[in-house]
């Protein structure tokens, strides 16, 4: 999962560009403020970003290698 990270001081919205697997806390540097965010995920953030609804195969129609 991706985390989207408020800052406390200044407001300031990032994206964390690491890929979460298991809950874990780990800091980030605010890029607003440049203050120091501690970031704490969950098990159940994780859950929350891990369901498959968005998960969609692309679908091809007509099939690849159709004769001509
Ligand atoms: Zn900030």
């Amino acid at each position: 999962m991706r985390a989207i990270v408020t800052c406390e001081c200044c407001g300031y919205r990032q994206a964390v560009a690491r890929p979460i697997r298991r809950p874990e806390q780990f800091h980030v540097i605010c890029h607003g403020c440049e203050g120091v965010l501690l970031v704490e995920v969950t098990s159940a953030d994780l859950r929350q970003a891990d369901k498959p609804a968005t998960t969609r195969a692309p679908h091809a129609a007509g099939g690849v290698g159709t004769p001509v």
